[in-house]
């Protein structure tokens, strides 16, 4: 299902009133991690600013350690869900679960499947049911067929609306989180119609970075970026280091705009 053979057009995804795809291009922008309502406040209103069209914040967070800050849970997912609606902004989070599907589901306009659950089948068959589309983000240890099996699994329960993302996997570079596969956006799009968009805030988990990979993801063929934000880096509760700060950001969604209205 997820094959350029069984549909050749592209697909588009809806979020709402956002378009992932057939030419659109969507930004996903946002903290790491739902922190507060005044942090989610001031960090949305940068995105919208920005003129990024979805808000993202993790309400369930998977993080290395079990010690590490976890997530606020349905409080993150409430606050989210205000301040997306406070700037008329659809959003994503995480669900880590297959238990936790019905209540996120309650909340977010898009759910996304984190790098480290691209292979929980049971995560991928219960979101394939829902009627949200998905964010599937590649795990750091999967081939780009590996991502387009674990597409199938969503497709496969009547789910339609996946969109892919490449965040960067693992290698012996240790400059660098992980390592960009870029060439991932045109091999998806020979193999798939499905939209992929890039994250080269998990990527490569450096600021200095993250705006040349935005332009490169963009001039490759993606469908979207997806980045990272935060107005204090120094003090967010997760993935502090790799966060654009406002003004970063600000500077790089026009530049973007700007890349893609001449290409
Ligand atoms: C995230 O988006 O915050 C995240 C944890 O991403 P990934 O699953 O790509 O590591
Ligand atoms: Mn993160």
């Amino acid at each position: 299902l997820a094959s350029r053979e069984f549909h050749a057009a592209d697909s588009v995804v809806y979020v709402g009133k956002v378009r992932i795809g057939g030419g659109s291009l969507a930004m996903i922008a946002g903290p790491c991690a739902v922190e507060s309502y005044e942090q989610m406040d001031i960090i949305a209103r940068y995105v919208k600013a920005g003129g990024a069209n979805i808000l993202r914040g993790g309400a369930f967070k998977p993080r290395t350690s079990p010690y590490a800050f976890q997530g606020l849970g349905e409080e993150g997912l409430k606050i989210l869900r205000d301040v997306g609606q406070k700037y008329d902004l659809p959003i994503v989070t995480e669900v880590m679960d297959p238990r936790q599907v019905e209540l996120v589901c309650r909340y977010a306009d898009m759910l996304q499947i984190g790098a480290r659950n691209m292979q929980n089948f049971d995560l991928l068959k219960e979101c394939g049911r829902t009627r949200k589309p998905i964010l599937l983000k590649r795990g750091m240890s999967a081939t780009v067929k590996d991502l387009l099996m674990s597409a199938e699994y969503i497709l496969a329960e009547g789910n339609h609306d996946v969109v892919l993302c490449e965040r960067g996997v693992r290698s012996f570079e240790d400059s660098t989180r992980n390592m960009l596969d870029m060439s991932a956006v045109p091999n998806v799009k020979v193999q798939s119609h499905l939209p992929i968009i890039v994250d080269p805030s998990h990527a490569t988990g450096r600021p200095d970075l993250i705006p040349s990979m935005c332009r490169a993801a963009v001039a490759a063929g993606a469908d979207g970026v997806h980045v990272e934000v935060h107005h204090c880096p120094e003090k967010a509760l997760s993935d502090g280091p790799q966060a654009l700060l406002p003004h970063q950001f600000l500077d790089l969604m026009g530049d973007l705009r700007r890349l893609a209205a001449a290409l």
